[in-house]
């Protein structure tokens, strides 16, 4: 196998793209990827700094390297979630990248924020992938907020974005589907802009792309996300990439490109402020609030059941 750019001996096969790549060719086409992503949807600007959520994993870690790569002013936000010893071996990972490089990074514990992911779903009923995806969102809001960075950049790669879509389309969500787009621009001074720079590129060139820099991550799948619908509507979009190549990235882009545009009316009106953190919500508390109130009154339940007979 030959690389389509330079002949030499190819590595990495990209069927979507008819072309393969040596790693000295791959590297500077994942860059340009990026890049193109990033100017096609303006989403961080040259001078601005931005917060880099980085989890331990291949496509947040990648995404660091890259946007380091490409010039951007980045500091990593690493959330120990608190799931367990997967927790502690992804900030490992992060902190080991970030050290070796001599990266800033603010690492923030959610134990000791006041509620970490194994206790909000020991607590509720609620799946342990929404309580985390909530947490999320408020911690990457309110640190970004505090600290002065006007964008926030995650991992979300073209397999997450495509899973996604499928559900949302299956279920017509149309309040998530006019929500799902690789730019988020700011509806409240505390909501900073959210953008995806890796949406174009697949799990696969992710991997292969850590793999030649050098980057060591977590391999490891959150133990909750096992059996999660995400990963089946993977699993299906996959079986059709294998056989027309090229079908993921044309689900998504077409869907932003074409539809998503027209949806946008769907929107809500914009947020009001959180009566227990002060951080925009769409009602009088927030959803991470609501959150940690449900678990106080569960948890003291619990502790008034033992103590009395
Ligand atoms: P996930 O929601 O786990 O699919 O992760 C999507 C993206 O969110 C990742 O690529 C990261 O950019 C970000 N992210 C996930 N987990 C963390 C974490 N523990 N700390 C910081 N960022 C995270
Ligand atoms: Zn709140």
């Amino acid at each position: 196998m030959k690389c389509t750019r330079c002949g030499g001996h190819a590595e990495v096969k990209l069927r979507r793209h008819n072309a393969n790549f040596c790693r000295d060719c791959f590297v500077p086409h994942v860059h340009r990827q990026v890049e193109r992503s990033i100017s096609k949807h303006r989403m961080i600007a040259r001078d601005e700094r931005v917060l880099v959520g980085v989890s331990g994993g291949k496509d947040s870690l990648a995404l660091w390297d890259i946007l380091i790569e490409l010039g951007y002013k980045t500091t990593g936000l690493h959330l120990s979630l608190g799931i367990g010893s997967y927790s502690d071996a992804s900030t490992e990972k992060t902190v080991a990248f970030a050290k070796a490089r001599d990266l800033p990074l603010v690492t923030v514990s959610l134990r000791e924020e006041g509620l970490a992911v194994d206790d909000a779903t020991a607590f509720t009923n609620r799946p342990a992938c929404s309580a985390c995806g909530t947490l999320k969102r408020h911690y990457f809001d309110k640190l970004a907020y505090e600290r002065g960075f006007p964008v926030v950049a995650t991992g979300h790669n073209l397999d997450d974005e495509a899973a996604r879509l499928l559900g949302n389309v299956l279920h017509w969500h149309m309040d998530y589907l006019s929500r799902q787009h690789p730019v988020l621009h700011s509806t409240h001074e505390k909501f900073v802009r959210k953008v995806k720079p890796m949406y174009r590129c697949s799990e696969y060139e992710s991997a292969a792309y850590c793999f030649f820099r050098g980057i060591d991550y977590i391999i490891e799948e959150c133990p909750n996300s096992v059996g999660a619908t995400q990963l089946n509507h993977k699993h299906i979009l996959n079986q059709l990439e294998a056989t027309s190549p090229g079908s993921k990235l044309a689900f998504v882009q077409e869907f932003i490109d074409k539809a998503q545009p027209r949806l946008r009316d769907v929107e809500s009106s914009p947020p009001r402020t959180c009566e227990g953190c002060g951080m925009p919500s769409y009602a009088e508390l927030c959803s991470r609030c609501r959150l940690l109130r449900e678990v106080a009154s569960k948890r003291e339940r619990r502790d008034a059941g033992r103590v009395s007979p």
